[in-house]
């Protein structure tokens, strides 16, 4: 029997409304929630990634500001921005749009966000909360991958976790989210010598390497949970391009008790819950004002 699909964007949308609730609810105690965006240089799959962006905010009442810098800014410039961003009271939220330009420093103008405004959760302060199970705000992926789990009913407590994939955006933060939940965590990456060991073994299985077809059917348990984190886009035979995950959707879902469709899992609630972080600065930053 084919495995219970993990519908991401109907789950999201229940967290878009619980966020938009409570986003009203601080506009009726006169608290403004806001999101400012820094992107430098001007793709237009940025531009158009930011448009999306502005979307989403303003239809749960999240007020979207662009921070537009050019091509050229230098990593002096862009910390500048990010302080007076960290000092502006009525901005509760900061993300920065990646990829940058190859002369700037993504780490380090991570670590210069306010932690409590660091609405995806990429700041070291907030990575070393989530390691002392005191998470503030974890990072979006991690926390949407978590949901996805939890929507399952499956639960995580001494089950077998194999994370696929190690990065510090994905990977590592969901291996440490797992392990807070009691999971027994397994953390793959490239130099892992028997993959289809860990992951046929693993009642949760979270693949976030990037490569397309890598999980096949004989590389997961019966009844397993599978959550497919990667995007690739991928010719096809005609010529046309798709978007698919790490994971071969229509041979493991044969055999998975649940499993993540892509597009369509773990993308929208990984949104949604950069939509939920930023309601969880503002409400941190009030608690602290
Ligand atoms: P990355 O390139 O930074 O890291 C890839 C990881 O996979 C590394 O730890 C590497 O060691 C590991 N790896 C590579 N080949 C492997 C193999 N054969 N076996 C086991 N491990 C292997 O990538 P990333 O930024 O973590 O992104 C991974 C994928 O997830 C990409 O497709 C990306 O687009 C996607 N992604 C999706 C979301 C989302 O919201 N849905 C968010 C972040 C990343």
């Amino acid at each position: 029997m084919a495995g219970k699909l993990i519908d991401g964007t109907a789950i999201a949308a229940g967290v878009r409304q619980e966020v938009a609730g409570g986003v009203a609810a601080m506009a009726a105690r006169n608290r403004r929630v806001r999101l400012a965006a820094l992107l430098v240089g001007g793709t237009p799959a940025g531009g158009l990634y930011a448009q999306r962006q502005a979307q989403a905010c303003g239809d749960v009442g999240i007020e979207y500001q662009l921070v537009q810098l050019s091509g050229q800014t230098t990593q002096r410039q862009a910390i500048d921005a990010i302080d007076r961003l960290n000092g502006d009271a009525q901005v509760t939220g900061i993300m920065l749009h990646l990829p940058l330009p190859a002369q700037l420093n993504a780490i380090e103008l991570q670590y210069r966000i306010d932690p409590l405004k660091d609405a995806e959760g990429v700041n070291p302060a907030n990575i070393g909360h989530v390691v002392y199970g005191k998470t503030l705000i974890a990072p979006c992926t991690a926390l949407a991958v978590l949901e996805l789990i939890r929507s399952t009913g499956v639960s995580l407590i001494g089950a077998e976790a194999t994370v696929v994939g190690a990065s510090e955006i994905a990977g590592k933060p969901i291996s440490l989210l797992l392990a807070e939940q009691m999971a027994t965590v397994t953390l793959c990456h490239l130099a892992t010598r028997d993959l289809r060991m860990h992951s046929a073994r693993a009642d949760v299985l979270v693949v976030a390497v990037g490569k397309p077809g890598l999980i096949g059917r004989d590389d997961v348990r019966e009844g397993a949970v599978v959550i497919d984190v990667g995007i690739n886009r991928v010719k096809q035979a005609d010529g046309s391009r798709k978007t698919v995950g790490d994971v071969d959707f229509d041979a493991v879902r044969e055999k998975a008790g649940f499993i993540t469709p892509v597009p369509g899992g773990v993308g929208p609630m990984t949104v949604a819950m950069l939509l939920k972080n930023t309601l969880r600065s503002a409400s941190l930053l009030q608690s602290i004002r």
